[in-house]
């Protein structure tokens, strides 16, 4: 597999010292905790040619979450007409062993995908939205304002019925039709995901075209308006900028 998926939160940006007295996190340094929430079986395979089969992909989760991966993105309720390698989502996510203490979050793009990931025993989601306009309608069909409308039906059910949402924001540090994309215009699409109720925020560099450079100027226009406990990144190793990506996120 080509990717290196790694999507990490701030969540725990503090640290015991030494001396056992919790202190804040400072900003040369780095976390002495990261949250690794393996996307693999979703965002891996769905990029894949050939569709895995159902079984594979059991097998490949299970032994994920024995690895000790506290958090596995399971698969995506979008339709199969438009990601054929997701299409098994529900006898995916009813086949799995759940682990105590491993989140199955799974991608519901719109209200219907919600119940088909709710009925089939999803017990938290994940919405994603762009920060580029054209990528929006060429991935997802409507326009950024439109698909944050129906994230906010989602967020609303979700909240009613206590499942955790998590929000993407794709292209962060670049799209495949737009190129740059302006840091500001990723902090505002966070800002509508948190605001509607997301805990967490994964910022995605989608065609893998950021660098140290980029993520810092995106990261400081992002926790302008988003607590740092509540963002995470998304890295694709594409040309081989993941690790340098993430170490400047965690710094
Ligand atoms: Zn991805």
């Amino acid at each position: 597999m080509s990717l290196i998926l790694l999507d990490f939160p701030r969540g725990l940006v503090k640290y015991r010292s030494k001396v056992g007295i919790r202190k804040e996190y400072q900003k040369s340094e780095l976390p002495e905790y990261v949250k690794i929430i393996e996307v693999g079986p979703r965002d891996g395979l769905q990029n894949e040619k050939v569709i895995v089969p159902t079984d594979i992909k059991i097998e490949l989760i299970n032994q994920l979450a024995k690895a000790g991966l506290p958090v596995i993105e399971v698969t995506s309720f979008v339709s199969s007409k438009w990601v054929p390698q997701m299409a098994d989502h529900t006898e995916v996510m009813r086949g799995i062993e759940r682990h105590p203490g491993v989140r199955y979050p799974v991608l519901t793009p719109n209200l219907r995908g919600f119940h088909s990931a709710i009925s089939a025993g999803a017990t938290e989601v994940s919405v994603f939205g762009a920060a580029s306009e054209s990528f929006s309608k060429r991935n997802i069909n409507c326009s950024i304002e439109e698909s944050i409308e129906r994230f906010e039906e989602v967020a609303k059910l979700a909240r009613n019925m206590n499942i955790p949402v998590r929000g993407y924001v794709s292209c962060a540090l670049g799209c495949p039709y737009e190129g740059n994309i302006k840091p500001v215009k990723v902090a505002e699409v966070s800002k509508r995901l948190y605001s509607m109720g997301c805990y967490e925020i994964s910022l995605a560099d989608t065609i893998g075209v950021g660098t140290p450079g980029s993520m810092k100027r995106m990261l400081e226009a992002v926790m302008k308006e988003i607590p740092l406990t509540a963002l995470a990144v998304h890295c694709h190793d594409t040309y081989g900028q993941a690790l340098a990506n993430i170490l400047t996120a965690m710094q």
